[in-house]
């Protein structure tokens, strides 16, 4: 990629949060229906104490599931073997009991999927074990809780990122690999530095000043056409879509190595994107207002091929899917 096609200075035009990306396609809906102790609730019917763990110390463990209309009229989810695997990863980690069984987690999710799945929206499940009772790991008592929302059929546009000043906390400190609603506070304060900045999504360096991840997906550079990704031990979650983008890599022929990433590689990298459930593979247009090339095309090529397989159009055996029984 010559760097001719690479344009200066920051972008003009839109201000931070007005792309219509994976980041605000999601934001303030208030479903119906919520599931709740083991069946699906009215949405105001989701309450538990003050003085439980989840409330007094944001102690949750979740997983992000994506389902997807599929050519024959059936709606089908992706990976939820692998998600609920995370999900109980997570939980151990954190001395959380294995509250919902895989059988319990699949029909959560199809009853979930019944009570609101629209024809004209995809749906997207946030599948949460909340602690409702115990005290610093005595007596922990969790609650599967799933609220879905509709996600627009639409691929991810590029977006604009930016390198946050705030940092993915070390493995000693707060793992990366627990999918836990604390982890999410620190993505919390760089999307807010982002928006001041006029970012869509912002990137954590871990504490040796290296890239970790997205504040909600994993981080893709392609340079001479190799995609590289940074290793879980940089501080970033193990993704499950980034798994499948490594498969998607070898189906099509495409170098996928996962090495440590630095900061400066962002800037002249031939593409970068983001990857994850919500995220897709989705584009980068800009760095810290720095462009990057105007096409990005492995990027778009791996976009295309994981949406094919995710709604069943080119299907591939690491997109594995759960149809919902009608
Ligand atoms: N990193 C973070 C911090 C995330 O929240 C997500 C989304 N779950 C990812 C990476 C991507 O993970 P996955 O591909 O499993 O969705």
């Amino acid at each position: 990629m010559s760097s001719s096609s690479r344009t200066e200075g920051p972008r003009s035009g839109a201000a931070a949060g007005d792309t219509d990306n994976w980041l605000t396609k999601l934001r303030l809906q208030t479903p119906k229906s919520v599931y709740f102790d083991g069946e699906v609730r009215p949405w105001e019917e989701a309450v538990f104490h003050v003085s439980s763990e989840a409330v007094l110390r944001g102690l949750s463990v979740f997983e992000g599931v994506k389902g997807y209309w599929q050519p024959n009229g059936d709606f089908a989810f992706l990976l939820l073997e692998r998600h609920h695997e995370r999900l109980m990863r997570s939980a151990r980690l954190l001395h959380i009991p294995p509250t919902a069984d895989y059988d319990e987690f699949e029909r959560a999710c199809f009853q979930i999927a019944d009570a609101l799945l629209e024809p004209e929206n995809d749906l997207w499940i946030r599948a949460t074990l909340f602690v409702v009772e115990g005290h610093y790991g005595v007596g922990t008592v969790a609650n599967l809780v799933l609220t879905a929302y509709q996600s627009e059929k639409r691929p991810p546009e590029p977006i604009d990122i930016g390198v946050s000043t705030w940092q993915r906390s070390a493995d000693l400190a707060m793992p990366a690999r627990i999918k836990m609603a604390s982890n999410y506070q620190v993505a919390r304060l760089a999307r807010i530095e982002g928006r001041a900045r006029g970012c869509d999504d912002m990137v954590l360096l871990n504490q040796f000043g290296r890239v970790a991840e997205g504040t909600g997906a994993c981080m893709l550079v392609v340079r001479d056409g190799c995609v590289y990704t940074p290793p879980a031990s940089e501080g970033a979650l193990e993704s499950i879509t980034l798994d499948v983008v490594e498969d998607l890599c070898a189906s099509a022929g495409i170098d996928f190595v996962r090495r440590p990433v630095e900061r400066s590689e962002l800037y002249i990298a031939d593409e970068v994107g983001i990857v994850g459930t919500l995220a897709e593979v989705t584009t980068v247009r800009s760095v810290d207002g720095m462009a990057l090339p105007d096409e990005a095309p492995i990027l778009s090529a791996l976009l295309r091929h994981y949406r094919s397989a995710a709604m069943g159009l080119d299907p591939h055996p690491s997109v594995e899917l759960s149809v919902v029984p009608r």
